[in-house]
């Protein structure tokens, strides 16, 4: 052919971390047919909707069934039972949104990489090691990208200190919890980010998907923190506390305030959606809208409950061996520093060779990630128990 194409796709490379686990897994299960391979390096979860979903999708499912219940296209931007939901989601948490500034979308994946679309051509700030999406999606718009480094110095949270930030605005991003680290800001951390933000004219975007699994007190949203409603956009997702994985609901919240080059970004996201998106299936809306509620949130933390209970046991046998580690307290990733070499990936190797167990090497989050190593806390409790019998042997 003879068209042009996208040159910034050529710095994306290939998405090269999940296909090379599996086939190194391949090929040590043909050479090793009897090993009883536990994989603890998945990022999806593995329990069930519960049964307040699953009973409201039922319900919806009949409701299209019918004439004079069958619902067409959605509201572009959420029905507003579910806006409502989410608005006093955040009312538990002391935040005060309006339904307007909440767009409902098909995944905080989705939202993260066309949120982009947005912004010109600003420097990015991304943390080193994290979520891979942030760098490959700004990539592909050709982005200025500058990495927050995340080290055992500062306890795996970059902070602001040092930044330049003179004459331009960032577009930064913070998870939090973390992917891969399971590092959680604190109530004064998210404050200096936010006054840098706003000191510096920057745009905070917030990823929360993991928010449900904060029990430290830490802030479970941005907007808790004073002042990001005028520097912070909000990504959440249903997928990892409700195992919305496969059925696919989240949102993203743009305050009234954020305005860039006299445009209002509530106002272009909404554009940006209106044209490009067109909803959420109402099925599943009513599944989502069930599991904001207080039985729905109940049954969710039952799930978080089920995987943190993984990430405890794994922790407790990193401490007994004196593994240097992070993560598994508000989150159910645990992040742990190799043993016995520096490399990620020979350690891969040598977890999958002597404890037939298989997680992600650090090293496929970042340049930061070398010589760290991802273990999950979203499998069975059964298989997490012989991990960590194994784990005690080969550590
Ligand atoms: C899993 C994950 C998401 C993706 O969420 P979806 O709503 O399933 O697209 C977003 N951000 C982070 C950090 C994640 O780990």
């Amino acid at each position: 052919m003879k068209i042009k194409i996208n040159e910034n796709y050529r710095s994306v490379g290939k998405s090269y971390l999940f296909s090379e686990i599996a086939s190194r897994v391949a090929k040590f299960t043909a050479a090793h047919p009897e090993a009883r391979i536990i994989r603890l390096g998945i990022g999806d979860v593995t329990l069930p909707l519960t049964p307040a979903v699953t009973s409201a999708m039922s319900a919806a499912v009949a409701e299209m069934a019918e004439k004079s219940t069958f619902r067409g296209y959605a509201p572009e931007f959420g029905y507003d039972f579910l806006l409502e939901a989410i608005k006093r989601r955040y009312a538990r948490f002391g935040v005060a949104l309006g339904t307007s500034e909440i767009f409902v979308s098909d995944g905080a994946k989705s939202d993260v990489g066309n949120i982009t679309e947005l912004f010109g051509d600003n420097t990015v700030l991304i943390p080193d090691p994290v979520y891979p999406v942030y760098l490959d999606s700004n990539l592909m718009a050709g982005r200025r990208v500058e990495f927050l480094p995340a080290t055992e110095e500062n306890g795996f949270l970059p902070m602001p200190d040092g930044l330049r930030g003179e004459g331009e605005g960032y577009i930064i991003y913070i998870c939090s919890p973390n992917n891969p680290t399971g590092a959680v800001y604190d109530r004064e951390m998210l404050a200096a980010w936010v006054d840098f933000a706003n000191r510096t004219g920057s745009l905070i975007i917030f990823d929360a998907a993991y928010e449900a699994y904060i029990s430290d007190g830490c802030p479970h949203s941005i907007y808790e923190i004073e002042g990001a409603r005028g520097c912070a956009v909000e990504i959440c997702s249903l997928s990892k506390d409700a195992g919305f994985t496969g059925t696919r609901c989240s949102w993203t919240v743009v305050p009234a305030e954020l305005t860039a080059g006299g445009m209002s970004l509530c106002e272009m996201w909404g554009r940006r959606q209106a044209t490009k998106f067109n909803g959420v299936p109402y099925v599943v809306q009513r599944g989502a809208e069930a599991a904001l509620s207080d039985r729905g949130r109940e049954e969710c933390l039952g799930l978080v409950k089920y995987y943190m209970e993984n990430a405890s046991k794994l922790a407790s046998v990193l401490r007994e061996r004196g593994v240097t580690f992070t993560g598994g307290v508000s989150s159910p990733y645990i992040w742990l520093k190799c043993t016995g070499t520096d490399s990620s990936w020979e350690f891969f190797d040598r977890l999958l060779t002597e404890a037939n167990i298989v997680g992600t090497p650090g090293a496929g989050f970042g340049k930061c990630g070398e010589g760290y190593f991802r273990l999950t806390a979203f499998g069975s409790h059964e298989a997490t128990d012989e991990a960590a019998a194994r784990l005690r042997t080969f550590f």
